[in-house]
């Protein structure tokens, strides 16, 4: 079985990996992790609100003698709903602080302002995309969740934490792309890092389209590439990731990646000199039927590489009658 060895023991520290094996959005597991820090331990994400992460957490607790009540605190590396899914059920059981990225604060606590303001940029967003019916039908959806986010608020204090950040010895690295929020813990003694969703073995991470705290879309391709960049520099033997299997090649899967996004860019232009201009028509001939099942993964990723082609100079874009037409700049 080519699973995450468990128990990863140090010095003074281990790892115990909680693994959910599940076909959940076709991630192949849900992975998340106590560090042993000699005494306390640590919840390094936090699953799916799920019994069977709940009941897998309890059994991994028992397997080394320890209850809930010895988890002391718990960091996050996004705010996903499948890694911060069982805080409000440990929090319930006691006052522990959660740390997780500034930008993670105001989608935990969904902050009403914060989520009214992301309902307008995607509203707008996916108009000016040419996205028409699915465009409305996916702002509908949004606007659903946005009536039962006071039911999933987390009512506590958030600490945040950013680049340079150190915790539990832990060193904290920002790593955006899949979402504006994602950080990952390194433990440069042992040569292990928490590295969450910003690379994952044998499945694609989507960068996903977002606004910044001013309502600004961040440029979520060229923070992935940075953030795989970022990966790829880090003396480290191991990479626990929030899906699928420990990474010992990070310099190698992270070229991959950069890799197989290059070629998306390339096919991308090529639709855009073929004469497809508007974005939800390249995403239409980029990805077929993929695009209605998966709608806003497929927009999020066009959108990403437009922007991310655009700003270097290969494509730029103009708008008529309300919808952005993007034409290749004719060098190269
Ligand atoms: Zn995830």
């Amino acid at each position: 079985m080519n699973k995450l060895e468990h128990n990863h023991t140090m010095t003074d520290r281990a790892v115990h990996p909680v693994i959910w094996d599940t076909d959940y959005g076709m991630v192949g597991s849900i992975n998340f992790y106590l560090l042993d820090t000699g005494g306390s331990l640590v919840l390094i994400d936090a699953g799916l609100d799920s019994d069977e992460c709940r009941t897998r957490l309890q059994s991994e607790l028992k397997n080394i003698g320890a209850t809930v009540a010895d988890i002391s605190r718990i960091l996050l590396t996004h705010h996903h709903e499948d890694h911060a899914g069982l805080v409000p059920w440990l929090l319930e059981q006691q006052n522990i602080p959660v740390h997780a990225h500034p930008d993670a604060v105001p989608r935990l606590k969904a902050d009403r302002k914060f989520l009214e303001m992301r309902l307008e940029f995607f509203r707008t967003l996916y108009r000016e995309m040419g996205c028409g019916d699915m465009g409305a039908a996916r702002f509908e959806t949004l606007e659903e969740t946005i009536r039962d986010a006071d039911e999933l608020a987390l009512r506590t204090e958030i600490r945040p934490l950013e680049e340079g950040d150190s915790i539990c010895r832990l060193d904290v690295i920002e790593t955006p792309g899949h979402s504006p929020d994602c950080i990952s813990f390194v433990d440069k003694r042992n040569r292990f890092v928490f590295s969450g969703d910003v690379i994952l073995d044998g499945a694609s991470v989507n960068a996903l389209i977002d606004p910044d705290l001013d309502g600004n879309r961040l440029p979520s391709v060229s923070q992935q590439r940075q953030s795989l960049k970022k990966i790829s520099g880090l003396d480290t033997d191991v990479l626990l990731p929030g899906h699928r299997n420990e990474i010992r090649n990070h310099r190698e899967l992270a070229a991959e990646k950069i890799a197989r996004m290059d070629r998306k860019d390339v096919r991308i232009l090529d639709l855009i000199r073929g004469g497809t201009h508007v974005p939800a028509e390249i995403a239409q001939a980029y990805y077929g039927k993929k695009y209605h099942a998966v709608f806003p993964l497929i927009m999020s990723e066009i959108i990403g590489h437009l922007d991310f082609l655009e700003s270097e100079g290969k494509i730029s874009k103009t708008m008529t009658r309300g919808i952005w037409h993007y034409r290749a700049e004719s060098s190269d």
